[in-house]
């Protein structure tokens, strides 16, 4: 019997089924809070707010899906390798000043709320929190790199935490410890 059941839960087949079960209620507990939609200035999609959010809540659920090769869709996990994350996950744009930063829960980055977050606003998060080297950014060409954010901590050219200078570190230390308290006194009054 134990056999079965060995032989049963390691069939590829259906590790991968769970894997895609697993992917779905992510993204169908995901797509609760926020939505997919079009950039009105830019090209490509971005991931808006359906709802308000309070400082420290919980507002992406990130999963690694697959280790990857280093590419504009991949993201370093919080051990340090590449992987492809849940689409929605993976569709949030960088900010330089952002409204969410990543935190593990389990093997995953899942993204919580910095800052209050109105109902509607687009939901982003600093690459360079997480990302050594950023190759592709804003597409090729003359804008490769350029970041349009436009914040008074704006980090342009993205290139990644590898080549930040000490004042950047420093916002970025600042960013993440914002992060830690909101996500810390969240946790004391949702209890
Ligand atoms: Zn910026």
């Amino acid at each position: 019997m134990h056999r079965i059941i060995a032989a049963v839960s390691d069939s590829p087949a259906l590790k991968a089924d769970s894997l895609k079960r697993r992917i779905d209620l992510t993204e169908d507990l995901n797509r609760e809070v926020v939505d997919i939609k079009g950039m009105a200035k830019f090209i490509g999609k971005g991931i808006f707010a359906k709802k308000a959010f309070k400082a420290g809540e919980l507002v992406v659920i990130g999963i690694q899906t697959e280790p990857a090769e280093k590419s504009i869709h991949s993201i370093t996990g919080p051990d340090g390798n590449e992987y492809i994350y849940n689409h929605i996950a993976e569709t949030i744009n960088h900010h330089c000043n952002p409204n969410t930063g990543p935190l593990q829960v389990g093997d995953s980055w899942s993204f919580f709320a910095r800052r209050g977050i109105e109902a509607t606003e687009e939901i982003t998060w600093a690459y360079d929190w997480t990302e050594p080297v950023i190759g592709h950014f804003n597409g090729d060409g003359d804008k490769g790199g350029q970041c349009l954010c436009s914040s008074a901590d704006c980090r342009t050219p993205l290139k990644g935490f590898n080549t930040l200078n000490p004042t950047q570190v420093e916002a970025i230390q600042r960013q993440k410890e914002e992060l830690k308290v909101a996500v810390a006194a969240y946790s004391r009054t949702a209890i």
